[in-house]
């Protein structure tokens, strides 16, 4: 019955739609300070309705058949940002498992014991051993796991635009905080990223420190880019062809500026994380993404019908000049 819907709203060939799903981590075990997280039963269960809503496709082969008009009906595309080491630990062997093929954005300057600056902040006052969290003149409770998390959300949405130096000094002195040393395994190594590719997965470029582009001067903005794409060709020996915009909001997390540069640089496609579903107008270089954050199954696949229903959103064109 959701399979009829889903046809009706995403069918196949020249009004094709395809919709892009985006996750992040998927744990081994439920994280009490992140209850929401989804973790390895959750994302099995996921995957098995995917597969039987859906046609899922490897998102490079779904631009191409975007682009051609050839999609078939219910076309999705699964996508990971960041590059978790649970992307390859724990997701990888459930998407072999239900046949699916994802595609993994990764972050290059945090690959073989990196840590990104939001995780240095989970994992800082994750570990504190205090009554209460004190900074900058604001104090948070942390008594209970709920406790903690608020003191988590509130300092990451307090940092997250600062400026690059601001927000390492911020982030420095949170972790000066923490008890004992941080995880430096959160991220993929260089041969879990071979291992991925060499297993079928596809492999994206997500810069290499992940700043917000918006915020960064273009030149730099295209050393990152670039940086991150080479790095990746050089651990997968393949060229890389698809890119994600770190956070990934237009307007607030890059400018139109920057699908040019993508563009520009010899991608094929990239993805946002503007919601809706693509179809043959969208702009290959700001695809549309979404993931359902309900976790029972009519509901995740509701949410899906919806995304699809409410149109491919009015983010504009990139133009495509001759020859680039
Ligand atoms: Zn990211």
């Amino acid at each position: 019955m959701l399979r009829l819907a889903l046809s009706a709203a995403s069918p196949a060939g020249a009004r094709a739609r395809l919709t892009t799903l985006i996750f992040h981590r998927v744990l081994s075990r439920p994280d009490p300070l992140f209850p929401g997280e989804i973790d390895a039963p959750k994302f099995d269960a996921i995957c098995a309705w995917l597969a039987h809503w859906f046609e899922v496709l490897p998102l490079d082969a779904a631009v191409r058949r975007l682009r051609e008009g050839s999609l078939p009906a219910r076309a999705l595309a699964i996508t990971f940002d960041d590059g978790y080491a649970d992307n390859h630990a724990v997701a990888l062997p459930i998407l072999k498992r239900h046949g699916l093929t994802a595609t993994f954005f990764v972050a290059t300057g945090y690959l073989d014991g990196g840590r990104m600056w939001n995780d240095t902040v989970i994992e800082s006052i994750r570990g504190l051993s205090a009554p209460t969290l004190e900074l900058d003149g604001a104090v948070w409770p942390l008594a209970t796991p709920a406790d903690r998390r608020q003191a988590i959300d509130d300092v990451l949405a307090r940092t997250k635009y600062l400026e690059g130096d601001q927000r390492r000094r911020a982030v420095e002195r949170i972790a000066a905080l923490a008890a004992g040393p941080l995880p430096d395994d959160l991220m993929m190594t260089s041969a879990q990223v071979h291992d991925l590719h060499r297993q079928g997965m596809r492999i994206g470029a997500h810069t290499v420190s992940h700043p917000i582009l918006a915020r960064t001067p273009l030149s730099e903005a295209r050393r990152e880019i670039d940086d991150s794409r080479r790095a990746l060709q050089s651990i997968v020996g393949e060229r890389i062809g698809l890119f994600a915009y770190p956070n990934g909001k237009p307007g607030r997390d890059y400018a139109p500026e920057h699908p040019r540069l993508v563009r520009d640089l010899g991608f094929d496609a990239a993805v946002s994380t503007a919601w809706g579903a693509a179809d043959r107008a969208s702009d290959l270089f700001q695809l549309p993404r979404f993931t359902p954050w309900d976790r029972t199954r009519w509901r995740f696949g509701l949410r899906l019908l919806a995304n699809l229903r409410a149109g491919s959103g009015p983010t504009p064109r990139t133009p495509v000049l001759s020859g680039a």
